[in-house]
């Protein structure tokens, strides 16, 4: 604690990261990267861009990329919202859609940067408690709020919501703005996309880091009413007009135009993890049904903290959060077929080790 901090950095809790260590080579399975490289054509176009152009300031409107990104959706460019990564976006959102007062309502397990810019915003929030098999009970989002957050499917969990559901949360609540954050949506979930029509207080928002193997870029856009979408607008250019840079413009464009590319790699995605969510359960382990790019278990005798130690040592990283409801769960990353099997290999073996 510095005497120089201002009252809000003292108050504030930062986020903490998935590790990136450079001690030696892991099996990185603690942070949802897509084990996959990106599209060649999204590195061509990059390499492109990556030229004298670059003394120019790039459009800070993003025309091309909302363009690429409407098209894909069948929606308007005044639909389109794009950001330096979803976190970007979701801390707009909730400077430009929420007030002091009124609380947020978001799950009790979920990404933990909601509450991160509660308190950064000076904004008031209340947990909804999710089931004990850590599904969503929809009808408390019926209840008073001053907005809500739904991360579709949820993180760390990988359980998705049916479209159905989440049209209910929007039929309760036409007075506030829901957020739907689809960081996974395109591993299996169902995309509340074609509610945006129907709905002038949904905001959808998505990524190209987990689906399209983009997370060091930092792309991410929004989808909702023009109106949601020009006080994102008010709000960036507020702070910093120019979020995404030239490289990160021509390869999103890039990423969205090579859908043949990533359907690929979003199909060995999710073959390997009903495969690895297979395996773990004839090994004993809980598997929580996942529409994601990671799965969370639990096993019945081993600690996950030990779990979590062991496979470290063993060079395979996964993700471990010492939180309530959640400190006997790890979430693991889906890597390549190769990768998940070493991790099969040592967590079994863990496992049976702990069960003596
Ligand atoms: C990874 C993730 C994000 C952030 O993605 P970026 O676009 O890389 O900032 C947002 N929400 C959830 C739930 C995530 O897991």
């Amino acid at each position: 604690m510095s005497r120089y901090w201002s009252q809000t950095t003292k108050r504030i809790k930062p986020y903490v990261p998935g590790e990136q260590p450079k001690d030696r080579t892991y099996i990185k399975l603690n942070t949802n990267e897509n084990p996959y490289p990106p599209s060649p054509r999204v590195i061509e176009e990059i390499c492109r861009a990556a030229g004298e152009d670059l003394r120019r300031y790039p459009d800070p409107c993003c025309e091309e990329l909302r363009e690429t990104i409407a098209a894909y959706y069948s929606l308007s460019p005044q639909q389109v919202f794009c950001g330096n990564g979803s976190d970007e976006l979701l801390a707009f959102a909730f400077l430009a859609f929420f007030n002091p007062g009124a609380p947020i309502l978001f799950p009790d397990v979920t990404y933990s940067f909601y509450p991160v810019y509660c308190t950064l915003f000076r904004l008031d929030y209340e947990l909804v408690p999710l089931d004990m098999s850590f599904n969503v009970p929809v009808e408390k989002f019926f209840a008073d709020n001053g907005g809500i957050v739904i991360a579709n499917p949820n993180a760390p969990t990988g359980a998705c919501l049916p479209r159905a559901s989440i049209r209910q949360i929007l039929e309760h609540n036409f007075g506030s703005v829901v957020i739907v954050d689809e960081a996974y949506i395109d591993f299996g979930g169902e995309s509340a996309v074609e509610l945006l029509e129907e709905f002038p207080n949904l905001l959808i928002v998505q990524t190209l880091s987990k689906s399209r193997s983009l997370a060091g870029l930092r792309v991410g856009f929004a989808l909702g009413h023009p109106d949601l979408i020009e006080g994102l607008r008010r709000v960036k250019d507020s702070m910093n007009s120019y979020t995404l840079d030239r490289l990160a413009l021509a390869g999103g464009v890039a990423a969205l135009k090579d859908d043949e590319y990533y359907r690929e790699t979003i199909r060995k995605v999710i073959a390997t993890r009903e495969r690895v969510a297979a395996e773990l359960l004839k090994a004993g382990f809980s598997v929580i049904p996942s529409k994601a790019n990671f799965l969370f278990i639990t096993h019945p005798q081993a600690r996950a903290s030990e779990l979590y130690a062991g496979l470290r040592e063993r060079g395979v990283l996964v993700r471990y959060f010492n939180m309530p409801r959640i400190d006997n769960y790890l979430r693991v990353s889906i890597g390549t077929d190769q990768e998940m099997d070493i991790f099969l290999r040592c967590i079994t073996e863990l496992a049976a080790h702990a069960q003596g």
